[in-house]
């Protein structure tokens, strides 16, 4: 991982703006997150997350789940998910390389900085997929992970 600095991190930024955007497109009462994947500074997908298309839920999945329920909990597609698939529609040679940018908002839709790569099921689809680099927004700055270091680290969330 490496904070970026500089020109890297101002155009960086920029992105993040633009996945900010995108999350607030987010149906979910729980939390709105957005991303953007992006090839030498084309957006080649992008997504936010919601429920899988035409179910429309009135409250989380967690609620009803039991107390010892192991797998993701949560009533969504990520936002990540959602934007891999749409590279994948769009243009899916230029995954390879590429870097996918990942923010959520709070509950007023501003943009909340990140904890620690946890999140196994986008970690494993960004490797499948040939994504090179996964940036989160950290309170140190804008982290650039390499999706190995980044699906190693959620891996050993704890
Ligand atoms: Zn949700
Ligand atoms: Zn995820």
């Amino acid at each position: 991982m490496k904070y970026l600095t500089g020109k890297e991190e101002q155009e960086a930024a920029i992105f993040i703006d633009k996945a900010a955007k995108i999350a607030l497109n987010s149906p979910c009462f729980r939390s709105r997150c957005g991303s953007v994947i992006v090839n030498n500074r084309d957006v080649i997908g992008q997504g936010f997350n919601s429920p899988p298309i035409g179910k429309i839920l009135s409250q989380c999945l967690k609620d009803d789940l039991p107390k010892d329920f192991k797998s993701d909990k949560t009533c969504c597609i990520h936002a990540e998910q959602r934007a891999i698939m749409d590279a994948l529609k769009n243009d899916p040679q230029k995954i390879i390389g590429s870097r996918l940018y990942f923010i959520r908002l709070d509950e007023n839709g501003k943009k909340e900085k990140a904890g620690n790569p946890y999140c196994t099921i986008c970690s494993k689809m960004a490797l499948d997929v040939g994504l090179a680099e996964f940036v989160l927004w950290h309170e140190k700055g804008v982290c650039v992970y390499d999706t190995e270091e980044y699906n190693n680290l959620s891996f050993n969330y704890k």
